[in-house]
């Protein structure tokens, strides 16, 4: 394999750390080459990532933290910066690759810079998709660069999708594990605690995407993900509930043939795909044990308990900036739940209410369109949140 330099957007988070994991335990010694690295308060562990692995560049995204960061890498010769301009400077750096693993909307202007100098994207940020939609997929393009998707389900649907057989291609099944209450009645999701809903059964992820899998605003997230990743109309994009998370997705055909990508939950798989494409790596990830698995079940998605999966529907539906509405307004709400601001089920009916205020928002032709009606649903669902 020749070597591959790599930036990685987010590299102190649970994404990021898995990243520099599969790095590290590559075979092939000096298999990659680390550019630039960022996070934002966990500076002691950016320090520590950009020592070990000879980074070029190490930035913080908190600009107070500056000087703190610079200190702990003193006579190193790495590098700092800190702030928006510093997380550019880590997007633009000369590397083949960049892993987009921040999270929220603040990882969108990075990554663009980094698609736009034509960078390989390996997209483990899910939002730069469900704001930006086909113009972020057009900004890749353009670039020349490959988009690569890491998200488990996309980076599934990407390893069985027979880009020969396009025409052919019937629909998506995005599986879901229903997350900590897949058997929760509404009443019981009332009044449930931050700690119960970040206590995800089957994979160990950050708090946020934790706390949006028991919502299931992820796989929300993840179907308008999927609808602009694979060009596909909204009713391609179905959900299938499949507690053991093993079936990591699914591609229908017009045969009546369903290929799948199985899997250990572990999102070293997903990286190490993107990581190592267009060849297979050998990963360090448990190996599948059929005999002890015994069986694999599967339920319908119930869109009462969780609406989340009605608005991703009504999003791509609507299509414009909807997508963007939707994120932000979650994300305000998200944020207040983990703040013990506002009740788990607020969640949805806020991004509900602000998708209604918003409909009427044109579709946008630049990226600067995209911002704003960000920046306006957060406005909105501060507003409802108060
Ligand atoms: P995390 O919270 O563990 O890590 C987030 C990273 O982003 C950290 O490095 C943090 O320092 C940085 N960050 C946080 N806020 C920032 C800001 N405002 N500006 C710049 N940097 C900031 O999150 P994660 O679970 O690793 O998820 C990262 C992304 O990957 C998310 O978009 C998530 O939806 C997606 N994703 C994660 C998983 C998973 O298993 N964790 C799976 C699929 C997709
Ligand atoms: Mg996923």
């Amino acid at each position: 394999m020749t070597r591959r330099s790599i930036s990685i957007l987010g590299s102190t988070g649970s994404i990021g750390t898995n990243t520099l994991d599969v790095i590290s335990q590559t075979e092939e010694a000096d298999a990659f080459e680390v550019v630039a690295l960022t996070g934002s308060g966990n500076i002691e562990l950016l320090a520590a990532q950009a020592r070990q692995h000879r980074a070029r560049l190490a930035v913080t995204a908190d600009e107070s933290q500056y000087v703190a960061l610079r200190d702990l890498l003193s006579g190193t010769g790495i590098e700092v910066a800190a702030g928006q301009t510093g997380l550019l400077e880590a997007a633009s750096a000369e590397a083949d690759m960049v892993m987009a693993a921040i999270v929220g909307t603040a990882g969108l202007r990075p990554t663009l810079a980094a698609a736009k100098r034509g960078a390989d994207i390996a997209l483990a940020n899910k939002e730069c998709l469900v704001s930006a939609g086909d113009l972020f997929v057009s900004a890749v393009s353009q670039g020349g660069g490959r988009l690569l998707p890491v998200d488990s389900e996309h980076n599934a649907i990407f390893q069985v999708l027979e880009e020969n057989q396009r025409h052919a291609i019937e629909r998506v099944i995005l599986t879901a594990s229903g997350g900590p209450f897949r058997t929760y009645t509404k009443a019981q999701m009332a009044d449930v605690t931050m700690e119960t809903a970040r206590a995800h059964p089957n994979w160990s992820m950050g708090l946020k995407i934790s706390i949006d899998s028991a919502s299931m605003f992820n796989k929300a997230l993840e179907m308008i993900e999927a609808k602009h990743l694979f060009g596909l109309s909204p009713e391609q994009v179905e959900v299938i509930v499949h507690p053991q998370s093993i079936i990591h997705s699914m591609v229908g055909y017009a045969d009546g043939s369903v290929l799948a990508q199985l899997g250990a939950p572990d999102m070293r798989h997903a990286i190490g795909y993107a990581l190592h494409y267009p060849r297979r790596g050998k990963l360090p990830v448990e190996r599948l044990d059929f005999a002890k698995l015994s069986r694999l079940d599967f339920e319908a998605p119930d869109e009462t308990r969780f609406p989340a999966l009605r608005l991703a529907k009504l999003a791509m539906k609507r299509g414009g900036v909807q997508g963007a509405v939707l994120n932000a307004a979650k994300e305000m709400a998200l944020e207040a739940f983990i703040a013990g601001e506002t009740s788990f089920l607020s969640m949805a009916e806020v991004t509900e209410a602000v998708m209604e205020d918003l409909a009427h928002l044109p579709a946008a032709t630049t990226m600067e369109d995209v911002f704003a009606a960000d920046l306006e649903a957060r406005h909105r669902a501060k507003a409802r949140l108060s």
